[in-house]
């Protein structure tokens, strides 16, 4: 017999849940896969246009698999975290090198393909398959903190156990998609991060942070984000209509994306700093014709802030590129794929 809490849930996504977005409903598990990776770290506004582009170009695993890598960087440029990207590409061919394109259809096999974790699992198995597994992602914690009034802090791994546990036990086991469905909606709708609609929630009868007045108290987290702080000075390096640019190749941010002529320093320079690090990069002063700086830029990433300018450098003659870098059509740009930091300068130079 399904808990009070689960019954109400799932009154309300027969009654009154209409969120509507392309995959709702959908059986297949490539499209259940695609959606969830794009959606992760993603808002759904966002994620919508992408996914549909995604399915008409790859309308199934077979044409994502065969498809090359800097293509589907492209599609994907914009969208950050580009683990997902790497991680979702080499999942495709997995499941077509090993699995003769078919889908795997078990919770296990599905979580042992790469880039796909626990919530990402329950979500194709019970989406797809209607296999009992309960989500769990942000939505799911902190309309379940809230509402049982837990304040086990959730990225502990006792507390992750007890989450796991408590919603595990909270799935209909007859209708898990229904029921995963309906708790995500209802934590992306209504029992909002900043705004909680408590006055119309389902739950509000039973819910404990309701009643103590407090949802905002939940979820419980026990440490805080630590970020560092980068400086990318950014050299546009260019002579008639030809730019310096590489591919990032390390492992670091931004991996199989293109950028132009990096240094990293400690701040950001001023003039006379400028010019010594621009020599310093293997451009001698006496090439440069002209130099442009741009305001600064920032962007932050989970783990990171990378803040810094961009300096456009125009030679008085063609020169070999530096150690690592090409030449590129400065026309070209448009084909290749470039992290959003870089994305944003060249889209307010437009
Ligand atoms: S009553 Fe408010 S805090 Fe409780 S589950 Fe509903 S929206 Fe969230």
């Amino acid at each position: 017999m399904n808990s009070w809490f689960t019954r109400r849930l799932l009154k309300w996504n027969s009654d009154e849940n209409h969120r509507q977005m392309p995959w709702k409903g959908e059986k297949d598990p490539y499209k259940i896969w695609l959606s969830e990776i794009i959606l992760q770290q993603t808002r759904v506004e966002q994620g919508t246009a992408y996914y549909n582009r995604f399915i008409e170009r790859y309308p199934s695993i077979r044409f994502l698999a065969a498809a090359p890598d800097q293509e589907v960087f492209k599609l994907w440029e914009g969208l950050g975290y580009y683990s997902r990207c790497r991680n979702m590409i080499a999942a495709a061919r997995s499941v077509m090198q090993e699995r003769e394109g078919i889908f795997p259809d078990h919770y296990d096999d599905i979580l042992s393909l790469p880039g796909i974790g626990p919530y990402t699992a329950a979500a194709i198995s019970s989406f797809a398959f209607n296999l009992p597994n309960a989500v769990l992602d942000g939505n799911v914690f902190r309309v379940l903190s809230r509402f049982f009034g837990i304040d086990m802090p959730i990225d502990t791994d006792a507390g992750k156990k007890h989450f796991n546990e408590l919603a595990s036990e909270q799935l209909d086991r007859k209708y898990p998609a229904a029921y995963n469905q309906a708790i995500m909606d209802l934590g992306a709708t209504v029992c909002k991060p900043k705004n909680p609609l408590c006055e119309h929630c389902p739950l509000a009868d039973k819910c404990v942070a309701f009643i103590q007045g407090n949802p905002f108290d939940y979820p419980v987290k026990s440490k805080k984000i630590k970020r560092r702080t980068r400086f990318f000075i950014y050299l546009l390096v260019e002579i008639d209509q030809m730019i310096m640019i590489r591919e990032r190749t390390s492992k670091d941010i931004w991996k199989h994306l293109f950028e132009f002529v990096l240094i990293e320093t400690d701040s950001i320079p001023d003039e006379p700093d400028l010019m010594s690090l621009i020599e310093k990069s293997g451009i001698n002063r006496n090439e440069i014709l002209e130099i442009s700086t741009s305001a600064r830029f920032r962007q932050q990433l989970t783990h990171q802030e990378i803040t810094g300018n961009f300096n456009r450098i125009t030679l008085r003659k063609k020169r070999k590129p530096l150690p690592g870098y090409q030449w590129e059509k400065i026309n070209e740009l448009k084909k290749l794929p470039f992290p959003r930091y870089i994305l944003s300068y060249m889209e307010e130079k437009k």
